[in-house]
């Protein structure tokens, strides 16, 4: 489904940008895998995708960083001509309550989850314009559209990714980019790992389909946005959370 394509994942070293990545490759894509402190996990992931005798290669950057980003840009454009689809994945999650969440939190969140998206973007784009065509994927977060208690720099930082989509789709259309957001719920991932075991049971019992998520899950809604399938989607937000119940 992506045969030929150029796509470079941000934060592809675990979780869900992982099994973006993975699926990517496995549908012919030339993948770039982005990491930052995980290299031995983005070396073990390089090696997979090269074992199956598919194409990847990859590339540090601190997605929150310009220096980085518009290196990860030169090397990425030094190599192939091109740049099909990005995958805006990395960010972290840190949970406080609003009284105990103090400035570096906020500022630490916003400049990963926000700023790496907007930065990563404004290079990407400028890729696509050239070529007339791209997609681009931000990954947000149910919390994001709902907001949670215990999470209002996170869901802050998810809430932006919205809003950033839905404008950077108005204005980069007429260029054949789309631009799209998808929102999971809860993914088996190093992200939620610290659930006590009654709260995961209780998240499950408000999953209508009865389990949490795979970054396999997600992974599926990336190919059809990021492929063929998705051309005439943009600017719209995709909730993969099982269909949970408030
Ligand atoms: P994860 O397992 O913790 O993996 C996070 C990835 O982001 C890692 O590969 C990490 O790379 C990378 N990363 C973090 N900071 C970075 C930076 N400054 N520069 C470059 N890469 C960076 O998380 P996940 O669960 O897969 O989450 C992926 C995305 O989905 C996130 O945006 C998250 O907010 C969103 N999401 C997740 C869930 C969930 O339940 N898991 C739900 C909703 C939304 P290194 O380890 O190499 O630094």
């Amino acid at each position: 489904m992506l045969t030929g394509k150029v796509v470079l994942v941000t934060g592809a070293s675990r979780g869900i940008g992982r099994a973006i990545a993975l699926l990517a490759a496995e549908n012919h894509a030339h993948v770039i895998i982005n990491y930052n402190k995980s290299q031995e996990q983005a070396v073990e992931l390089l090696e997979l995708i090269c074992g199956k005798g598919l194409h990847a290669s990859m590339i540090r950057a601190n997605v929150s960083s310009e220096d980085d980003v518009r290196e990860m840009f030169r090397s990425l454009t030094e190599i192939h001509s091109r740049l099909d689809v990005l995958v805006n994945n990395a960010g972290i999650m840190q949970n406080n309550l609003l009284m105990l969440s103090n400035t570096e939190l906020f500022d630490r969140t916003i400049e990963t989850n926000l700023k790496g998206t907007f930065l990563c973007t404004r290079y990407a784009s400028n890729i696509m314009r050239k070529q007339g065509s791209g997609r681009i994927i931000n990954l947000s977060s149910t919390i994001g559209l709902n907001g949670n208690a215990g999470q209002t720099v996170y869901s802050a930082s998810k809430a932006g990714v919205v809003g950033f989509t839905k404008s950077a789709a108005q204005e980069l259309g007429r260029y054949g980019i789309t631009v799209n957001a998808i929102a999971p719920g809860f993914v088996e991932t190093d992200l939620i790992k610290g659930l006590k075991p009654e709260i995961r049971e209780k998240i499950i019992a408000n999953i209508a389909l009865g389990r949490i998520g795979k970054p396999e899950d997600v992974a599926k809604v990336a190919l059809f946005l990021g492929s063929d399938l998705g051309s005439y989607v943009s600017g719209e937000v995709i909730v993969v959370d099982g269909c949970r119940m408030m």
